[in-house]
């Protein structure tokens, strides 16, 4: 799968960074979103399984972040269960590729 450069997100654009080691807070990570920088963070040690569903995992916060979910009381508990749900269940169901970038 090739990684776009830049996805855009309900008129906002993301660049998607891929770096060979990633660390949050001090541990290692699969992917990282900053939202107001609209940056995505990809770790390439992982199988391409676990690329795509990171992916998905980090544009979902995108789409969570841009509907303002945050604003109507959504937890942050309650967005990691859903972003990963979600990544998950495409995954497991389909397959995906991007048309642009
Ligand atoms: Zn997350």
């Amino acid at each position: 799968m090739k990684v776009p450069k830049v996805v855009n997100i309900f008129g906002k654009e993301y660049k998607i960074i891929t770096k060979e080691r990633l660390e949050h807070e001090g541990y290692d990570a699969l992917g990282l979103i900053y939202l107001d920088e609209g940056e995505i963070y990809l770790s390439t040690e992982q199988s391409l399984e676990s690329l795509k569903r990171t992916l998905l995992h980090e544009l979902f916060h995108g789409v969570v972040d841009r509907l303002g979910l945050h604003n109507v009381g959504f937890s942050e508990d309650a967005e990691e269960v859903l972003v990963e749900g979600l990544a998950v269940f495409i995954t497991e169901n389909f397959e995906f590729s991007f048309h642009k970038k």
